[in-house]
């Protein structure tokens, strides 16, 4: 099954992709996350990408396009994949019809999160990350043990751009660049939205349902 899993910065997409990458076995592919990748490993892109990210900017468009055609010609899509973060502007969905066109994975459905700004805010800023991959909510979702990952026992970190400042950045940048994505997928029939302020549990649960549809 081919999915998007769309929303604003906080909604929640990660930790949803991270559950359903597992139930469905097809890979969570998180543009966010290869790009921490590869700012934490210092690589050409990495250092790039780190201007933009800090200030809660987005990413040229040039250089997302040329990650995502590589990742989705990688062999572990061959059943499916799971997008998260990606598309962010409509240069950026354009392209990747293309490319989905050329390797015959067309979109299934976009699946929209839905959160209020004021919830987004709270999840943002309550946030703690581990350099594995998995994050934690200070209140929502907290670890086992204080500052330390459950997976793998590192510490966790406030990433730089969940600061207050930043957030608001990134939610003004979300509006004006990403939104508008919502008509370009609801007009082509692939928008599916979900009520994402339940539990993390009950929003699995709906999506779930949904990404059932296309087994
Ligand atoms: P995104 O990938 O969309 O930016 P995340 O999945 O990282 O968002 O979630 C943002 C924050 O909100 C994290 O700290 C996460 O633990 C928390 N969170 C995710 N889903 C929920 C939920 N349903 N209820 C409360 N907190 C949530
Ligand atoms: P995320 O982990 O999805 O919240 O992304 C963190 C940051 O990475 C964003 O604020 C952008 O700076 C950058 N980024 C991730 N995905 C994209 C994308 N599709 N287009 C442009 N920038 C991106």
């Amino acid at each position: 099954m081919n999915i998007a899993l769309f929303g604003p910065p906080g909604a929640g997409k990660g930790t949803q992709a991270k559950e359903l990458s597992k139930h469905y076995n097809i890979p969570h592919i998180s543009t966010g996350d290869i790009l921490r990748a590869n700012v934490r490993d210092g690589t050409e892109l990495g250092v790039k990408a780190k201007e933009y990210m800090d200030k809660g900017e987005l990413v040229p468009d040039a250089v997302l396009i040329g990650l995502i055609r590589n990742r989705l010609t990688e062999a572990d899509c061959k059943n499916g994949y799971l997008l998260d973060g990606y598309p962010r502007t409509i240069p950026q969905a354009d392209a990747l019809a293309d490319i989905l066109k050329e390797i015959s994975k067309p979109l299934d459905a976009v699946i929209n999160i839905e959160v209020s700004d004021e919830e987004l805010v709270k999840r943002l800023s309550g946030r703690r990350s581990c350099a594995c991959g998995e994050s934690y909510h200070l209140m929502f979702n907290p670890p086992e043990k204080e500052g330390v990952c459950n997976a793998c026992g590192a510490a966790l970190y406030q990433r730089d751009d969940d600061k207050e400042e930043v957030i608001r950045q990134r939610l003004t940048v979300y509006n004006k660049k990403t939104k508008p994505l919502i008509d370009y997928y609801g007009n082509s029939g692939l928008l599916v939205n979900v009520d994402g302020t339940g539990s993390v549990d009950s929003v699995f649960v709906v999506v779930c349902r949904i990404m059932d549809q296309y087994k």
